[in-house]
């Protein structure tokens, strides 16, 4: 069972931290571009002017491939991580810096959605077979997002498990 503890005392205060956190990619899946491209009607050539491939400087390790959600993708400039685009100032191409919000809140990406938290799938230790998934605070929540404090009320668990689970479901990637 998931222990409660302050790092799971958390209501957004919409800071857009975030959202202009120079050193976040924000990771998409397929179906989160497919949202945005059908929601905000775009065209192909305008969807990927809303993408960012960003190509890794040395190529990711086992060990670190095995950690990453979402796997990197083949380009010809080698593996890629694929985001939302970044403007210059470092801050999500969605980022209303006047309005300081998201411009496509109802269509943001699901990762935008489970952030401060990430997941961990659980295996069997037996059988090796994947039987759970548990969520944890990032290491940048911790460092910044202001939503994480003690006066916040308690997340509701099954309401993080379930966005957890479409976001693998996205993924096709079966748990239980
Ligand atoms: S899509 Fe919206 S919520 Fe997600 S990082 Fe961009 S501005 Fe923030
Ligand atoms: S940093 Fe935390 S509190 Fe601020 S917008 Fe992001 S999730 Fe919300």
């Amino acid at each position: 069972m998931m222990e409660y503890k302050k790092e799971f005392k958390f209501s957004c205060s919409n800071c857009g931290t975030c959202c202009k956190d120079v050193n976040t990619l924000v990771n998409v899946t397929y179906q989160d571009i497919l949202r945005l491209k059908n929601g905000l009607h775009l065209t192909i050539d305008e969807t990927l002017v809303i993408l960012g491939f960003y190509i890794f400087d040395k190529t990711p390790s086992k060990e670190e491939l095995k950690k990453m959600v979402v796997p990197p993708i083949e380009t010809e400039n080698g593996l890629a991580f694929l985001g939302l685009f970044k403007k210059k100032d470092g801050s999500c191409f969605f980022y209303d810096n006047k309005e300081k919000k998201c411009s496509i809140y109802q269509l943001r990406p699901n990762f935008c959605k489970t952030f401060p938290y990430s997941l961990k799938i659980l295996q069997d230790p037996q059988t090796r077979e994947r039987n759970g998934i548990e969520i944890y605070l990032t290491n940048k929540g911790k460092s910044y997002c202001k939503g994480i404090s003690e006066t916040n009320p308690l997340i509701n668990k099954n309401y993080w498990v379930k966005l957890k689970k479409k976001l693998l479901n996205e993924l096709k990637i079966t748990i239980y």
